[in-house]
């Protein structure tokens, strides 16, 4: 099998899984509930908070906290709900090719009485900094905007944005999506924004743990009630595991990681020039340059994106037509239709990672020339 769906979830990395599985046995620093005041408890206090810390790390700036989460959708919904606009304030500013964890938060405090703010991308996928920025007013509690977007790619000016509606609005509330980020594209310049979610299962880490990142004045307000851990922000007993998983995963992400960008860059610029060059109703969808180095979506004329990933599938290929929160829905994608894509030619998204080969690429390419002419000669 030929793993290219890197976007929906990761393999996790050994070294990760070591370090979970020695941490859970018993008398590992998993094993004890991290609000136990005996030894045990202390034990897993101590590791929790030393996860807490090396992540705290990530997001540049001052001030920083870190809420251990579900995963992105949970960290996304603290963000979000969490800073649920008040008063006067009540505007939120998105961009509508945000995940459906931002999107569907955002739509649920219109029906709250808030007002939501939509900026749409180019047919790029790019969203335009100063279209958000001139959104924003002294009304507006809240922007988020991804940094990488799960479907096409797109990297976001997410540090202009921050920097300029911070200089502008210092009281704004400025969430940062960096789930699909982490390890291919730089958080350099992120001092301005307030928050940033990430999730472990996106970065060869472990499924069902996520953080939140966030400066202490604007911490988010508790989703439920319970019995007050992570600050009281986050009720529930820490998965102390998940959350060193997580701090590995982390550190792994960021170890040369601008090497092993270039590398995946090359790769997928490689797929994409090999596919374009042998299929000719195949073009690339989504920014040129501002794009994550492990995305590459491919539309093809004419043909059904469900069919073509249904045949790789079958030829030993694994991949999406886009997000897999939105698998199975026969509505077309959100994202493409904000960026006006067409609707008859169906979608591929290639995930590499950075485990991909050159022969994982090599094979790809001859594999998916094969299903386009067999599912073209169907027709
Ligand atoms: N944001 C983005 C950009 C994502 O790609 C995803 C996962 N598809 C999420 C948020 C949600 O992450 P999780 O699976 O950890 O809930």
């Amino acid at each position: 099998m030929i793993y290219l769906d890197n976007h929906a979830t990761t393999p996790i990395d050994e070294i990760v899984l070591d370090s979970m599985a020695v941490a859970l046995s018993v008398g590992g620093v998993a094993f004890g509930n991290p609000s136990s005041t005996h030894r045990v408890g202390v034990l897993a206090r101590r590791a929790l908070e030393g996860a807490r810390e090396r992540i705290g790390a990530l997001l540049p700036g001052r001030d920083r906290r870190v809420v251990f989460t579900s995963g992105a959708t949970e960290a996304n919904a603290l963000a979000v709900m969490g800073r649920a606009p008040k008063g006067r304030r009540k505007n939120v500013v998105i961009s509508s090719m945000e995940h459906p964890s931002v999107l569907n938060c955002a739509r649920e405090l219109s029906k709250r009485g808030s007002t939501l703010t939509l900026i749409d991308p180019n047919t790029e996928g790019l969203v335009d900094a100063e279209r958000v920025v001139d959104a924003v007013t002294d009304e507006t509690a809240l922007v988020s905007i991804m940094l990488v977007n799960n479907e096409v790619g797109t990297v976001q000016p997410v540090a202009a944005i921050a920097r300029r509606v911070r200089s502008l609005w210092p009281s704004c509330h400025i969430h940062i999506d960096a789930v699909q980020a982490i390890g291919l594209v730089s958080l350099d310049g992120l001092e301005s924004a307030s928050s940033c979610s990430i999730s472990g299962h996106k970065i060869h880490g472990p499924k069902g743990i996520g953080a939140l990142i966030f400066n202490e004045r604007f911490t988010p307000r508790a989703l439920w009630r319970g019995g007050g851990q992570e600050g009281g922000v986050r009720s529930g007993t820490q998965n102390v595991a998940g959350a060193l998983g997580l701090a590995k995963a982390v550190e792994l992400a960021l170890q040369e990681w601008q090497t092993r960008a270039r590398h995946i860059a090359e790769l997928r610029d490689r797929l994409v020039a090999r596919i374009t060059a042998l299929v000719p109703s195949a073009t690339l969808v989504g920014h040129a340059t501002y794009r994550s180095p492990s995305n590459a979506m491919i539309s093809v004329a004419g043909l059904s994106g469900d069919a073509l990933v249904g045949a790789l599938d079958l030829m030993g290929v694994v991949v999406s037509t886009g997000s897999a929160c939105h698998a199975g829905d026969p509505r077309p994608s959100e994202v493409l239709n904000a960026m006006r894509h067409d609707p008859t030619a169906g979608t591929v998204r290639f995930g590499l990672s950075r485990l991909t080969t050159e022969d994982d690429i090599e094979r790809t390419v001859g594999i998916f020339a094969d299903a386009v002419k067999t599912l073209q000669k169907g027709m």
